[in-house]
């Protein structure tokens, strides 16, 4: 008998991890796996962030840190906002988290009601819907294409709402499109939301840096008439290469972080102290600092493009920022490769990891049952040779 919760039973398990999971399984048989599903930069952690963290063992910091995160990288999290996004917050409108991911279960638990509506145009990051289902939300999905660059209009958004609708989650620049909003386009989105009070956003910004476009970084909290409803969450995971240090925060009106602040009080105190020591450094410092990662990244981003246009039944944006590329590959759907039916992206993104050893993710995952997402966070020769791969496992 099933005693598990409700809640759990029907919570699905992240198809990332999974993925990276299965691949994991396959090399322990010996295969020569190519990883190329999971969203996280292939780099060291920076060294002057790694020695602040060394710095912060030997000055012993071990002690329980406040709920919402030190002062003073609250203070550093606010320069980082004034100075990379023109965004003014005070100390009480700071939570450090442990990781952008607890900030948005936070922000689930502190916003959403059983049955409230929570806009998530698709394709979204892989967690936003089973968050927002953990809350008892219901995810609205809102389906865009490649004709649009996978963005969702004002028109599209205008359709989504109802009297039920509570938030609106996005990514911009976007995972897994690579899609990055424009001021404009922020900005025709922000006119709906003008009509209709009574929704919330959170504007996922955690790919910030990692941006090709050229074009300044456009931050939903910077138009006057969305601040006050518009939750800005944020990390070092992508652009310090810091995944597993574990730290995000937000940038809220004071209400909604005093209660994600409450929230994370009972369920993990406050995040890590050597990581938040690291942190520091790493707010206070430039993002030229790491802009070498970024300069590579869209190398790679090119490379992938250049590749994939020589391949057959693939159909690619031009992502403007993040580590993918999220190619539509439904016109392999109905045909026969090796013996096995490609009956969706689940089965192409199965049959690739299988016959060409490279391991994808489903679009499935992210709203979209169209697309499969690559992630390009691996060497200029490991994206070589895996999309290699790819186009002779599919002749
Ligand atoms: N938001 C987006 C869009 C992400 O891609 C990720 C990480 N894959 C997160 C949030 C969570 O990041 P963190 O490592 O800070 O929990």
């Amino acid at each position: 008998m099933n005693q598990l919760s409700d809640r759990i039973n029907n919570l699905s398990t992240s198809q990332t991890l999974a993925m990276a999971a299965k691949a994991r399984e396959l090399r322990a048989e010996g295969k020569d796996i190519i990883g190329l599903s999971l969203g996280e930069p292939d780099f060291n952690t920076p060294d002057f962030v790694k020695e602040a963290a060394i710095q912060a063992i030997n000055d012993n910091y071990n002690s329980y840190t406040p709920v919402d995160g030190y002062v003073d990288l609250k203070e550093a999290i606010i320069g980082k906002f004034k100075r990379d996004n023109n965004l003014t917050y005070t100390l009480p409108q700071i939570v450090v988290s442990t990781g952008a991911k607890q900030s948005l279960a936070n922000l689930a638990m502190v916003m959403i009601n059983p049955g409230d509506e929570v806009i998530l145009p698709c394709p979204y990051w892989v967690s936003y819907s089973d968050i927002v289902q953990l809350a008892e939300g219901v995810p609205v999905e809102v389906k865009t294409s490649i004709t649009t660059d996978f963005k969702m209009t004002a028109d599209q958004l205008e359709a989504a709402i109802t009297p039920k609708t509570k938030m609106l989650w996005f990514s911009s620049p976007c995972n897994p499109s690579g899609s990055v909003y424009s001021k404009k386009e922020l900005r025709a989105l922000a006119d709906v939301l003008q009509k209709h009070s009574h929704i919330y956003v959170v504007s996922d910004e955690i790919y910030e840096h990692i941006n090709f476009s050229g074009a300044s970084h456009a931050s939903m909290a910077q138009f006057d008439d969305m601040y006050n409803r518009t939750i800005t969450v944020n990390g070092v995971s992508k652009a310090f290469a810091m995944t597993g240090w574990r730290i995000g925060f937000i940038g809220a009106p004071d209400w909604i972080a005093r209660a994600c602040n409450k929230m994370q009080g009972q369920v993990t105190s406050g995040a890590n102290c050597i990581a938040q020591r690291a942190v520091i450094t790493a707010m206070e410092a430039n993002p030229s600092k790491v802009q070498y990662m970024v300069n590579e990244f869209k190398v790679r981003r090119d490379l992938v493009l250049n590749l994939l246009e020589d391949m057959v039944g693939f159909k690619t944006n031009k992502p403007e920022g993040a580590f993918y590329v999220f190619p539509d590959i439904s016109s392999y759907f109905g045909k026969t490769l090796r013996g096995r039916t490609i009956h969706n992206a689940t089965d192409f993104s199965m049959y690739l990891l299988e016959e060409a050893l490279v391991a994808t993710v489903t679009g499935d995952a992210f709203g979209n049952p169209n697309c499969i997402r690559i992630s390009y966070a691996a060497s200029q020769e490991q994206l070589i040779e895996a999309l290699k791969r790819i186009k002779e496992a599919l002749n």
